[in-house]
């Protein structure tokens, strides 16, 4: 058995295990989707592999942008569902991935190496700037919403993910300091990451419900949270965060 697929079969809770045939927003048909256990990156559907936080920035993206096909888009990531997506349906796709000893603008193994805090693009770039599951892994994400703001063009759009929590104000959970050193002000969390073959990424903050303030005030005209129209399944639909310039 190969290993992707021990693991897989691994993470199976049978107890919360579920299937089910409906809309999945990334292929825009009717698809089998499995739940492998009670998380939302556990649900997933069978043709495009999709989790729900895909599934559901896809479906706002399909919402908001209709003629996705003459967009120029940047994605801080190089694989998977979403990538693949994209490829598919634009203009034209620049994609890239961080890691910590390539600098900004090098590639690494034929990928384009990009800190989203001092990106190498020219401003006006992109049409449309999106990520999933990144800001809380940046050390400084001010100045990474100041650098996606520059190289969107004029009423371009950032969408993107993180996982929200219902408190008023963002709490950081470390900081680097002056020696560019982690200082954790807050028990560590981490998430895993495929890219790194799921080697654990710290968390940085866990965003409150200024997040639309915090992009306002890096030069974002309007911030909003808008819900998927097309129901996610088990209702694991994620709010996607969407700042114009
Ligand atoms: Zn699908």
């Amino acid at each position: 058995m190969s290993r992707p697929l021990i693991r897989a079969l691994n993470s199976i809770k049978w107890r919360e295990a579920a299937m089910t045939y409906c809309y999945c927003p990334v292929c825009n048909a009717k698809r089998i989707i499995v739940r492998l256990h009670h998380n939302e990156i556990a649900v997933r559907c069978l043709t495009c592999r999709a989790t729900s936080v895909t599934m559901s920035l896809v479906a706002v993206l399909r919402q908001l942008v209709p003629d996705l096909s003459s967009k120029e888009i940047y994605e801080l990531s190089s694989r998977g569902p979403l990538v693949t997506f994209l490829n598919k349906n634009c203009k034209k796709l620049t994609c890239s991935e961080y890691f910590d000893a390539v600098a900004s603008g090098d590639s690494y193994n034929g990928i384009l190496c990009q800190d989203v805090q001092k990106l190498t693009f020219p401003d006006n770039s992109f049409d449309l700037c999106t990520s999933t599951e990144v800001f809380e892994h940046v050390p400084n994400d001010l100045a990474g919403f100041a650098e996606i703001r520059r190289v969107l063009r004029p009423g371009g759009t950032f969408l993107f993910t993180v996982p929200l929590f219902q408190s008023p104000a963002t709490v950081e959970r470390a900081r680097l300091d002056s020696n560019q050193q982690i200082a954790h002000l807050l028990p560590a969390h981490y998430h895993g990451d495929p890219i790194r073959e799921h080697q654990p990424v710290l968390v940085y903050r866990d965003y409150g419900k200024d997040i639309r303030q915090r992009l306002i005030n890096q030069g974002f005209s309007t911030a909003k949270l808008l819900n998927p129209s097309s129901p996610i399944p088990w209702h694991y639909a994620r709010a996607i965060i969407t700042a114009v310039k």
